[in-house]
């Protein structure tokens, strides 16, 4: 496990020799110290990040060439996955499956923009002009120097979601991982060493959010911030960013709607509820955490639930069979022990879960299903990040529709019914950007992912996911021979 930072091709100690406990979340040990950079990291790295784009080679080479490096890195987390998911596992607590998955979709992210780099070889977009006295084409190029700063709750795969586009776009990157998680993010420098990416191209700072996450939003030497966490962040980079116009994506939270109808197959609503918000440990931006289901299936719907989630085993994520593990740390645990007690406060009635006793030390919160809160209560409104779902009933379609879109998110929204045009019909309602028919969560590299609303700005994965690391540049050519005659009559 590495303890210090990687910049320009180097493992560097901070300057400032400052360190920060990595913790189970299962047992509350401190297994690992990392390093935290400071502000003097922070310029390393944004110089050597800034030096590689703009005099090395790598912006320079054909797509081709850089998916050689981006597939290395696939092959590269491939070959060390049982190990990477068991690290995953103890800084995360996620079930082991969880992680294991988690780091086969970050190699096949690697994998993926590998081929939409070879892609981009040769991409030329003639422009049709309407004065047929000059030519024009749009050809696409790397944006510059990017800085990711990603979340916790997928540690490695949030970091593939942007370092893989912007290495195929030709960019190079800072990655600043978060503090609770960041054993992971670290080893893909010793990844990106062992595929021998040119010096510079890919700096890992590990350290506080306030301190080098900042530094490096604030520096202007920086083109491009792409930010996933929390809504206030994702603001205050954004406002940070428009100082020297920087480029800015975010994927922010939510509280997405799963619509249920009585025509459904009821053990399937069951599994994919489940699925939507107990995955993870709820600690998902897309989770589909406001359930509402049509009423004449909604008592036998809850009954159901309720017996499926007191059935789910917690446990340490590194034991065989466990389904749910600890929350990441102290604080989104006792954040989320609060924002259940306050469900409680104003008026909501806890179906199952809550505080969970069965274990002497970590952070653990059972499967909880809140149920009778009012439409204006926190529980409703406010996103949890954890295994908490809220659940009411609705009477017709059009009120479904409108609970569903009554929310300053708009990141994913879930419907499930028999009738596919009716699926098709809320699907075209829903204000959110992604949204699944009859299941919820599943995840494709190939798809665009992002939100409206208050869920972010911009798309990743898929093409779309490229574009955010792409500027595009006109090139126009004067072809007539005639005298432009403005000046010079
Ligand atoms: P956060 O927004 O505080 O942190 C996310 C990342 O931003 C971390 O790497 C952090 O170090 C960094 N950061 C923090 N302050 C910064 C600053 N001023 N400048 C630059 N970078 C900064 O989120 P969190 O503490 O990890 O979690 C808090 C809440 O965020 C959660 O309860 C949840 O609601 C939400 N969240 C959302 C997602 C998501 O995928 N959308 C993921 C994790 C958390």
């Amino acid at each position: 496990m590495q303890n210090k930072l990687f910049i320009d091709g180097q493992w560097v100690a901070p300057s400032d020799g400052t360190m920060l406990p990595v913790i189970d979340p299962a047992t509350e040990e401190v297994f690992h110290h990392i390093a935290a950079a400071g502000l003097v990291e922070a310029e390393l790295a944004v110089r050597a990040a800034r030096e590689a784009f703009d005099y090395g080679p790598w912006p320079r080479l054909t797509g081709k060439e850089r998916a050689k490096y981006l597939r290395a890195m696939a092959e590269g987390i491939r070959d060390r996955l049982p190990d990477l998911a068991r690290m995953e596992t103890r800084d995360n607590g996620k079930p082991l499956p969880e992680s294991e998955w988690d780091l086969s979709d970050a190699a096949g992210c690697f994998d993926f923009y590998a081929d939409l780099a070879e892609e981009l070889d040769g991409e030329v977009e003639e422009v049709k002009l309407a004065d047929a006295r000059f030519v024009s084409k749009a050809v696409r190029e790397p944006l510059g120097v990017t800085v990711a700063i990603v979340p916790w709750n997928y540690p490695l795969l949030m970091a593939s979601w942007k370092i893989a586009p912007a290495l195929a776009a030709g960019c190079t990157m800072i990655l600043k991982p978060a503090e609770t998680t960041s054993l992971t993010a670290l080893e893909l420098g010793v990844i990106a060493e062992a595929a021998g990416l040119p010096r510079g191209v890919l700096n890992i700072l590990s350290g506080k959010g306030s301190v080098v996450g900042q530094a490096l939003v604030e520096h202007p030497q920086v083109d491009k911030v792409a930010f996933t966490g929390s809504g206030p962040v994702g603001s205050r980079i954004m406002a940070t960013g428009a100082k020297d116009i920087k480029r800015i994506s975010l994927e922010l939270g939510g509280k997405s709607p799963f619509v249920v109808f009585a025509d459904s197959d009821i053990e399937k609503a069951v599994e994919w509820i489940m699925f939507g918000t107990f995955w993870n440990q709820g600690q998902v931006c897309s989770a589909t955490s406001r359930v509402l289901v049509e009423a004449p299936l909604y008592p036998r719907l809850l009954e159901r639930l309720v017996e499926e989630a007191k059935k789910i085993r917690v446990g340490n994520g590194l034991d065989a069979g466990t389904l749910l593990g600890p929350l990441v740390n102290k604080g989104q645990y006792e954040d989320v022990l609060r924002h259940i007690d306050r469900a409680v406060e104003q008026g909501a009635t806890i179906a199952c879960g809550g505080r969970h006793d069965g274990f002497d030390r970590g952070f653990w919160v059972a499967p909880t299903i809140l149920t009778d809160m009012a439409l204006d209560s926190d529980a409703w409104v406010e996103e949890i990040f954890g295994p908490v779902v809220c659940i009411r009933p609705f009477e017709t379609e059009e009120e479904a529709i409108r609970l569903a879109n009554d929310s300053r998110f708009g990141l994913a929204a879930a419907v499930m019914s028999a009738d596919d045009e009716r699926c098709e019909r809320v699907a075209a309602a829903f204000r959110a950007g992604i949204v699944w028919i009859n299941c919820s969560q599943p995840t494709f590299t190939e798809a665009p992912w992002g939100g409206y609303k208050q869920s972010g700005i911009g798309r990743e994965l898929g093409r779309w996911g490229l574009d955010n690391y792409l500027e595009t540049k006109q090139i126009t050519r004067l072809v007539s021979e005639e005298p432009w005659g403005w000046y010079l009559k």
